[in-house]
C-alpha cells in the first residue's frame, strides 16, 4: 500500500531528525568476531554541554566508530572529536576547548520478553555476579532493531569531561570588579579606592529635596 509506505518513511524520518546519534548496524553480520569501522560526522544536533561551555548546535562531531558482533549483542568503540566553545569564567573572553574522547559501549540484542522472564526467575543459570555487576546491569543499553543509539555514550564521554569552569588561560587575572575592565588591559597601578570613598559618601546623601 503506497500510503502506508509513505507514512512509515515519514515517521522514521521524523525519528531520525530527533536523534541524529542513531546508527544503523545493518551491515554488520550477526556473527561473533565480525567487525566494521566507520568515520561519521554528525553536524545536525542540539547543543551539548553547559551554559559556559558547550559543543554548539550543529558543530561537527567526528566519530571513528568500530562495531563488533559479540555473543550478547554489538560492542561499539568510538573516538569522538569536536570543539566546545564558551566563555572564560573570569574575563568572559571566548574560549575553545578541543574534545577528544573515547568510549566503549555494549548494546545487547533485545531478548524475547518471555525468555527474559525465564532468566530472571530465581535459580536462573547465570554466573554469580557481584553487587557492582548488578548495578552495571541496570545501565545495559539495548539495540532497537538494527539501530544503536550513540547519544548517551557520546554525551557521557563529551559532557562529563568538559571543564565546569573554563578559563582562557589558567592564570587569567579576570576583570576589575569596580569598572569591569580586564586587568590585563589596565595599568599596573589601576585602582578605584579614592574615588570610591568620595562617591560612597554621596550615595547616602538624598539630595537637596531629601530630609
Ligand atoms: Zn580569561
Ligand atoms: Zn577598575
Amino acid at each position: 500500500m503506497q500510503n502506508q509506505r509513505f507514512q512509515s518513511w515519514a515517521i522514521s524520518k521524523t525519528y531520525m531528525s530527533k536523534n541524529p546519534f542513531l546508527f544503523n548496524t545493518h551491515d554488520l553480520p550477526r556473527r561473533a568476531g565480525e567487525m566494521r569501522e566507520y568515520e561519521l560526522t554528525i553536524d545536525s544536533h542540539e547543543a551539548l554541554g553547559f551554559e559556559v561551555l558547550a559543543i554548539a548546535q550543529d558543530e561537527p562531531i567526528d566519530i571513528d566508530l568500530r562495531i563488533e558482533s559479540v555473543a550478547e549483542g554489538i560492542l561499539a568503540t568510538a573516538t569522538v572529536r569536536t570543539e566546545a566553545s564558551g566563555e572564560c569564567g573570569r574575563c568572559l573572553d571566548a574560549v575553545y576547548y578541543d574534545v577528544d574522547e573515547t568510549f566503549q559501549e555494549l548494546y545487547e540484542y533485545v531478548e524475547d520478553p518471555r525468555q527474559a522472564r525465564k532468566r530472571n526467575k530465581p535459580g536462573k543459570k547465570r554466573p554469580q555476579k557481584s553487587e557492582e555487576d548488578d548495578l552495571d546491569e541496570d545501565l545495559v543499553r539495548q539495540m532497537d532493531g538494527d539501530m544503536i543509539d550513540l547519544d548517551g555514550p557520546i554525551r557521557d564521554a563529551v559532557i562529563l569531561n568538559l571543564p565546569i569552569n573554563p578559563l582562557c588561560s589558567p592564570d587569567c587575572p579576570g576583570l576589575c570588579p569596580d569598572c569591569g575592565v580586564k586587568w590585563i588591559e589596565l595599568p599596573e597601578d589601576h585602582a578605584h579606592a579614592p574615588a570610591d570613598i568620595r562617591w560612597a559618601g554621596l550615595e547616602n546623601w538624598a539630595g537637596p529635596t531629601g530630609e
